[in-house]
C-alpha cells in the first residue's frame, strides 16, 4: 500500500494527555487545599477522571455545551464531598484550560515519529480538541512546523467519529481516501472515524490496554513501530 497522506490525532497519540491533564489538576487541587475535602489528590483524580470520560462521550454526541463540560467535571467532584459550589468549579475549569497547555510530556518517540513521517508525507492532525487549547499545546511543544494542516472538530464542524471531520481534512490536503491513512489512539473515534471515512488505520494502544483484537489495517503499542509501517 502507497500512502501519500498521513493523518494524526494530538491527545494521548502525541501530546500526553494523560499524565499532562493529571499535573494540572494537581496543581490546582494542590492551590486550593483540596485536602480539607478529599482523602488526597488520587481520590479527587478517579472522581474527575470518570465523570469527564462520561461528559465528552455526550459532547461527542452534541448532547451537552463544551461550557457545561468544563463547569461540570470540576463541578462534580466536589458535589460529591458535599462542597458543590459552582463559582469554584466555573474559574478551575478556566485555570484549568489555562494551565494544561502549558505542559509539554509528550508521548514516547512522538517526536522521533513526526521527524521520519513530516519528512516524507504532508502530515495533519486530525483532532477534537477546544481549538484555544489545542494551538496553544502545538505552540508550548514546538510541534506547528511538523503539520500541513491542523483540522478541529469546532473548525470543521463535526466530530470524530464523523466521516465528515475526515472529509474535511482530505479536502484541506486534495488526498483521496486510498492515499490517507489515519494514526490515532482511540479506536471508536480515530479507527472507527477513519474506517467510516475510507481511509486506512494504524491503532496506536497507548491507553488501551484491554483492547487487542479489534479489525484496523494497523496495530502497534509503540509510536516508534510506525515508521516501520509507513
Ligand atoms: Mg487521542
Amino acid at each position: 500500500m502507497s500512502y501519500k497522506y498521513v493523518f494524526i490525532d494530538m491527545d494521548d497519540t502525541i501530546w500526553d494527555f494523560h499524565a499532562n491533564a493529571k499535573s494540572s489538576l494537581q496543581e490546582l487541587y494542590d492551590n486550593r487545599n483540596f485536602d480539607k475535602h478529599f482523602d488526597n489528590f488520587e481520590q479527587y483524580f478517579e472522581i474527575y477522571a470518570k465523570r469527564n470520560l462520561e461528559l465528552w462521550d455526550q459532547y461527542g454526541k452534541g448532547e451537552i455545551t463544551k461550557e457545561a463540560l468544563s463547569l461540570e467535571r470540576f463541578l462534580h467532584p466536589l458535589r460529591q464531598v458535599g462542597v458543590a459550589n459552582e463559582e469554584v468549579a466555573i474559574i478551575m475549569g478556566k485555570e484549568y484550560l489555562d494551565l494544561l497547555p502549558t505542559r509539554t510530556a509528550l508521548v514516547p518517540y512522538a517526536l522521533e515519529l513526526l521527524d521520519y513521517l513530516s519528512d516524507k508525507y504532508p502530515l495533519s492532525i486530525v483532532s477534537n480538541g477546544f481549538i484555544e487549547v489545542q494551538y496553544r499545546k502545538l505552540k508550548t511543544c514546538r510541534l506547528e512546523h511538523y503539520f500541513s494542516h491542523v483540522v478541529l472538530s469546532e473548525e470543521a464542524g463535526f466530530l470524530k467519529p464523523d466521516k465528515r471531520i475526515f472529509e474535511y481534512a482530505m479536502k484541506l490536503n486534495g488526498s483521496m481516501p486510498a492515499e490517507t491513512i489515519m494514526i490515532g489512539d482511540s479506536y471508536e473515534a480515530d479507527i472507527i472515524g477513519a474506517q467510516n471515512a475510507g481511509i486506512d488505520q494504524i491503532y496506536f494502544r497507548y491507553s488501551n490496554t484491554s483492547t487487542q483484537n479489534l479489525p484496523c489495517s494497523f496495530s502497534t503499542d509503540s509510536l516508534r513501530e510506525i515508521i516501520g509501517i509507513l
